[in-house]
């Protein structure tokens, strides 16, 4: 198994996280023994702390660096199915308005829908349950669906249908959500004039600030950084993304420009709540009482050109935990970058093998199980089991040994396991995700073989 035993020297370890840094998401499941301190939450629940702030220099006006992400309210189930078979759900009514109500009391002013967040729900739920609020009191965001503009009265048609959805007169951040391709772009927003649309909107005030929600290349970005001038941009960052998918490349350009960023998928869908047990143990050893996602949402408001990081919070412990990172805001410190640096060297360390346990490469004609070897070697990888052959054959490393083997043997049966495999080659091609399975399964015979010599 390829070791990722990068060595980040200190300072390497600072640039990685981002050169001049000062310092919203999934639902994910907190992974701590506490929420938060008790001081905490104390000054969090009786209002002693005040939300950070961003100013958005156009405007002047001050928006929440915690922003409400629309798309993951709590739901429960109708007890319809739909044409593929599956449980249609509806949005709890009742719990989110608690959630909201609770967010807007501490503090969080900008709220995030979109046309196809709940199944369109979205923006009639987050417009009814801020009704109760003046307009000018929230920010709230909307996006245009790139994809269903197909005709060059679709945009008209589509931005009426998410006002009068929310019930709201204008938008005060209006974006072209989702783009991944300059030909898709192009199509949408140039041929069938978007684009133009949305910019007369804002000359008649129903649009504050126009921007767009970005998954695509470097290249895509220059074009459209250069095409026309925006107000802000959405990015997907956080500190896996920062290096992995780029981010960095995009939100220095935004920083260069001046145009203010929003950040999306700060927790990386979940997966940054929780890392493995080593990993979090270097977060913990600094900040005991906080919680793994705190790092997170630090780490993106730490950022001095994000106006907002947005959270999609489902549960009110979510929302709590967030807002005593956001309420006492403190960006990272070089300390704490130093151990997170250190954290995401040990959570990437060893990589999980992307098996989606499909079978296509099976029946091996070897007898080789080859979907539960990958199976057993990734529950190690979660469990921060794979013992490090490079490291001083010690205690921990015994712990891991034994966990390892224990887990490879128990997982996979006697005759299916790696060291029957002759790499004869037959399974690599019938991998739907690209695996190189041949020699994921030799790497993994050959760590199994050191462990027990
Ligand atoms: S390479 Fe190994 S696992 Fe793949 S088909 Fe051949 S023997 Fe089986
Ligand atoms: S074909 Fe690839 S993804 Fe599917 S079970 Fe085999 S290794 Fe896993």
């Amino acid at each position: 198994m390829e070791q990722n035993n990068k060595n980040i020297s200190r300072r390497k370890a600072i640039k990685y996280l981002g050169l001049g840094v000062i310092a919203a998401a999934g639902g994910y499941t907190l992974a701590k023994s506490s929420l938060f301190g008790d001081k905490i939450k104390k000054e969090v629940e009786d209002g002693t702390l005040k939300m950070a702030t961003r100013t958005d220099k156009a405007t002047g006006k001050e928006v929440s660096l915690l922003g409400y992400g629309c798309m993951r309210f709590p739901t429960y189930d109708t007890g319809e199915k739909d044409q593929r078979g599956r449980a249609i759900k509806a949005i709890d009514m009742e719990q989110s308005q608690i959630l909201i109500d609770y967010a807007y009391a501490n503090g969080i002013n900008y709220y995030d829908t979109a046309y196809n967040y709940h199944g369109g729900k979205s923006g009639e739920a987050i417009g009814k349950f801020l009704s109760k609020y003046p307009r000018e009191s929230y920010f709230l965001a909307n996006k245009m669906p790139t994809w269903l503009i197909d005709s060059p009265d679709k945009p008209k048609q589509l931005f009426e249908e998410q006002l009068t959805k929310c019930g709201v007169e204008y938008f005060d951040y209006y974006l072209l959500h989702a783009l991944s391709s300059q030909e898709a772009y192009d199509k949408a927003y140039e041929e069938n004039k978007g684009y133009e649309y949305l910019l007369k909107e804002k000359e008649a005030g129903r649009i504050k600030r126009l921007g767009f929600s970005f998954h695509g290349d470097e290249a895509f970005f220059d074009y459209m950084l250069n095409k026309h001038e925006w107000d802000f941009v959405l990015l997907q960052i956080n500190y896996i993304d920062w290096k992995e998918q780029n981010a960095e490349y995009f939100y220095n350009e935004l920083e260069k420009r001046g145009i203010p960023c929003m950040i999306m998928e700060p927790l990386k869908g979940g997966s940054l709540a929780n890392l493995t047990p080593d990993a979090n143990e270097i977060l913990k050893s600094v900040n005991p009482d906080d919680s793994i996602a705190s790092w997170a949402f630090r780490y993106a408001g730490s950022l001095p050109s994000v106006l907002t990081v947005l959270s999609g919070m489902t549960k009110m412990e979510h929302l709590k935990d967030n807002l005593s990172t956001f309420k006492n805001f403190k960006p990272l410190s070089e300390q704490e970058r130093e151990a997170l640096a250190k954290a995401i060297e040990e959570f990437n360390r060893f990589k999980q093998i992307g098996c989606t346990d499909c079978k296509y490469c099976m029946p091996c004609r070897f007898g080789v199980d080859i979907p539960a070897i990958f199976a057993a070697y990734n529950k190690c990888v979660k469990e921060s089991n794979i013992p490090d052959l490079s490291a001083p054959r010690d205690s921990k490393f015994d712990k891991k040994k034994k966990a390892f083997l224990a887990t490879y043997k128990n997982m996979v049966p006697e005759g299916a396991r790696a060291d029957k495999c002759i790499d004869c080659g037959r399974c690599k091609p019938m991998c739907p995700q690209k695996l190189d399975i041949p020699k994921l399964i030799t790497d993994i015979k050959k760590l199994v073989k050191e462990l027990e010599d």
